[in-house]
């Protein structure tokens, strides 16, 4: 039996996996064993998708649809179905997911578990507040059927909760309408934070979707300079003709690479040929439904790219006032020597996140990967962290793999109302370290 793993290359600790394809198989599985926990598509970072023992409750095959209204974008699902799968079949209609992550390889019960974000927070919040109803299956055998209004508590310790408080089996999702399978989108090129900041503020209006790539090896003058993207669904379209005509080719990274090929002299070159490509401040074009919200889903297992230790990922917010510690962190991260190819920085809105341990929060929120180098890495996570600490800032337990609980516990404050709805037999390996103390 093959682990369980994580998108940056952790490895569960399971000593059984159970494939689940039916909701009632579900209830023999619960009553088998003493420790599980639920894998989506493991598109989750660190280990907050990696049992500690136990069963691995492998969610995928429990991907049927159960009813959708082309009328109203209203649809029910089985939690193990794929974006992918369901974007096939509610783009033609009419329809696009409310938010959606970088990937389209996630499963609606993972996307729910971690209260997932898009480029469009600003405007629609998390997949939680679009959530309408969600069925629940506790280890004792008990469904809670949960929504906003109804068992509030616990839809609030779901949403976001990890899946630690039982197996979602089925959710009601309320989707939003296009006219288009083809996106509006700009890119400008920007030469410092201030332009972020502007552009950022500037957009929240009239632009759905907004976020920026940052070339985190620059410092000095050029520190904080990036591609600024912003987009919007196109108008006047027929959705359907155009999906079917959208290219699908993909590549695969087909092995690991080598460590050394990653290191500072190829981060710095790739960043700024990926900077200096854009010739024009301002570029304007319409762009399909891939390669706008899923650029790197069209390289298959891109993650092997980081070698054989793989990946970590570093995802924070801070409110909007602590520019200074944004600034102090992409410092600490030029001098460090190792930036990451993908350091994504986004404003989230004020729309309040559903969940007890939901991520998003007014404020900055920058996303960076780097190689997982052992010591090296923990030194720079360990100084990133004391700022975030400091700035009442938290970090994203989807990306995390190495956060203190000291970290954790300011950063979510309702950690130990949450712990109530913790399903006794539901743990993770995420869960072990940060609810000590
Ligand atoms: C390229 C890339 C880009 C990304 N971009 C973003 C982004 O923009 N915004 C963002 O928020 N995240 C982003 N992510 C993270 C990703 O969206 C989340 O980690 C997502 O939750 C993964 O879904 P999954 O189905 O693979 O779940 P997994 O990673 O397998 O599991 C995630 C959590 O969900 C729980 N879970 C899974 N299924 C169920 C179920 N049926 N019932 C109860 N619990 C369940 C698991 O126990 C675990 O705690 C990105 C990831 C990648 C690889």
């Amino acid at each position: 039996m093959k682990p369980t793993q994580s998108w940056g290359g952790m490895k569960g600790r399971e000593s059984r996996q159970e494939p689940v394809y039916w909701k009632q198989d579900l209830h023999a599985a619960l009553l088998r064993d003493t420790q599980f926990l639920c894998y989506g598509q493991g598109r989750s970072y660190g280990d907050s998708c990696l049992p500690s023992g136990g069963t691995a409750l492998l969610m995928s095959p429990l991907n049927k649809l159960q009813n959708f209204d082309a009328q109203t974008g209203l649809i029910k699902a089985e939690a193990g179905l794929s974006f992918e799968a369901l974007l096939d079949f509610i783009v033609p209609h009419g329809w696009f997911v409310p938010v959606t992550p970088g990937t389209k390889y996630v499963t609606l019960g993972g996307a729910i578990a971690n209260d997932i974000h898009g480029k469009n927070h600003h405007k629609r919040g998390t997949i939680g507040c679009h959530v309408q109803e969600l069925e629940v299956l506790r280890s004792n055998g008990e469904t809670i059927t949960c929504s906003p209004t109804r068992e509030a508590e616990f839809f609030a310790a779901t949403v976001g909760g990890l899946g630690l408080t039982g197996v979602i089996t089925v959710c009601t999702l309320q989707l939003i309408p296009i006219a288009s399978a083809f996106m509006d989108a700009e890119t400008i090129k920007t030469t410092g934070l201030d332009d972020f900041f502007t552009l950022e503020d500037e957009s929240a209006r009239d632009w759905e979707y907004s976020m920026s790539w940052i070339d985190c090896m620059a410092h000095g003058k050029k520190r904080g300079r990036g591609i600024f993207f912003r987009g919007n669904h196109a108008k006047n379209g027929d959705p359907a003709a155009e999906f079917t005509e959208q290219a699908k080719w993909k590549v695969a990274v087909p092995f690991q690479a080598p460590s050394w090929i990653l290191n500072r002299w190829s981060i710095r070159a790739f960043n700024e040929l990926y900077y200096q490509q854009q010739q024009t401040r301002v570029k304007k074009g319409r762009m399909p439904l891939d390669p706008f919200f899923y650029p790197l889903d069209k390289i298959l297992h891109w993650n092997r790219m980081y070698g054989q230790h793989g990946l970590l990922q570093y995802q924070f917010v801070l409110d909007s006032k602590r520019q200074q510690e944004l600034t102090e962190i992409f410092d600490i991260i030029a001098q460090s020597g190792m930036g990451s190819f993908l350091a994504v920085l986004k404003k989230f809105g004020d729309i309040r996140s559903p969940g007890m341990l939901s991520f998003p929060r007014d404020g900055y929120t920058l996303t960076l990967d780097f190689q997982n180098q052992g010591p090296r890495s923990e030194a720079l996570f360990k100084k990133l962290d004391a700022i975030v600490l400091r700035a009442g800032g938290r970090l994203y337990p989807a990306k995390d793999a190495m956060m203190s609980p000291e970290l954790f516990q300011s950063g979510y404050p309702l950690w130990r109302e949450f712990s109530r709805f913790v399903d006794p037999k539901f743990t993770s390996q995420f869960w072990q370290r940060v609810s000590r103390g």
